[in-house]
């Protein structure tokens, strides 16, 4: 069965604890992105202005919509889309703006609302890595900021369902748009399979939701393990020269981790440091590839490197390194160590 008791109950726990009114559960962050786009009634003609630093679904699921992604450079700092480059990207045609808060780290979400109020525009946070972080002492998806915003449940995520994901918002008819698009089309209530627009299934099952539920009951208790490994990376990491560990802005007044990304300088190769890793059987890899530059948006749009040059800096100096809730200090020392020989025999 799906969309039952436990689905409501998960996204009563979401919504409560970004503080927005209603949750809808669905299948994957990416079917709650593309809801979204859909809801706010983005399509043919329109932009919406987003990241390149980012994974791809942020900017696909524009493209569902036959809307056009429009692109500008992120924040050196913390890889996230850079406000000031914002309202030089704007056009009639655009429609909304759709920030991504990279690797956990909340984007300048009270700056890209601002611009938004200012013409017109909606924000679609896409939250899909930041469950638990907080900006100036909201939650990453609150309504303070978004619109809406999109969450995800896969398993390498913060909380997992498995596959999943949640909508939250305090729009009303926003949520009710989605709650129908998420099955099938058919109306919350009236008869059995009527089917008022075109819709998906994007429904939660029950076991996804279950999971989630016992998750989100914990859940300060799995960001407190997160949060426990950074600090010992960065302990650890201080140090070693040649890297740079994540930088948290002080703007972000909790830091809810999603992966470990560090930065290798300038001059250091970072692939061959990448291959020494996982030679001595330490997982890690490349984050993110820029959007712009993957083979699809290069042929749809013409892309080249050059065009969003700090998206692309970061890309090519970025290392995720293992990072899991239960890793020991003793597995945390051995990732330490192999990096730190990997920088003095192979960079
Ligand atoms: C994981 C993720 C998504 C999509 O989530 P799925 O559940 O895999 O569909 C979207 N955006 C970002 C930034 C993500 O990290």
């Amino acid at each position: 069965m799906a969309l039952g008791p436990r689905a409501e109950e998960l996204e009563r726990l979401v919504s409560t604890f970004v503080g927005a009114t209603f949750g809808i559960a669905v299948s994957s962050g990416t079917s709650a992105l593309h809801l979204l786009i859909r809801a706010f009634s983005i399509g043919d003609g329109d932009e919406v202005i987003t990241t390149p630093f980012s994974f791809v679904a942020s900017a696909n699921c524009i493209l569902y919509e036959h809307a056009k992604p429009v692109f500008v450079d992120v924040q050196p700092e913390t890889g996230n889309i850079d406000p000031a480059l914002i309202e030089s990207a704007i056009t009639s045609r655009t429609k909304a703006i759709l920030p991504v808060d990279a690797f956990g780290h909340p984007a300048e979400l009270d700056k890209i609302r601002e611009i938004a109020n200012k013409h017109g525009l909606v924000v679609i946070e896409d939250a899909c890595e930041s469950l638990g972080s907080a900006y100036k002492g909201k939650r990453c998806g609150s309504p303070t900021y978004a619109h809406a915003a999109a969450f995800a449940f896969y398993p390498n995520k913060q909380i997992t369902t498995g596959e999943g994901g949640m909508i939250v918002t305090n729009d009303s008819e926003v949520a009710r748009l989605c709650r129908s698009l998420r099955n099938q089309g058919r109306m919350e209530s009236g008869p059995w399979l009527s089917h008022d627009r075109l819709g998906y299934n994007y429904r939660m099952d029950e076991l996804s939701a279950a999971l989630g539920v016992a998750q989100m009951q914990r859940i300060d208790e799995l960001l407190a393990k997160r949060a426990r490994v950074a600090k010992i990376y960065a302990e650890r990491l201080s140090g070693l020269a040649g890297v740079r560990i994540p930088h948290v802005a002080p703007e972000v007044t909790t830091m809810s981790w999603f992966v470990y990304v560090i930065r290798l300088d300038k001059g250091i190769n970072r692939d061959v440091v990448m291959e020494s890793l996982l030679e001595a059987g330490v997982e890690c890899r490349p984050y993110f590839t820029p959007i712009h530059l993957q083979p699809f948006y290069r042929q749809m749009f013409g892309y080249r490197e050059g065009d969003f040059p700090v998206a692309e800096q970061l890309g090519s100096c970025s290392v995720a390194i293992p990072f899991y809730n239960n890793l020991t200090e003793g597995q945390i020392d051995y990732v330490v160590d192999r990096l730190s020989y990997a920088l003095r025999t192979h960079a």
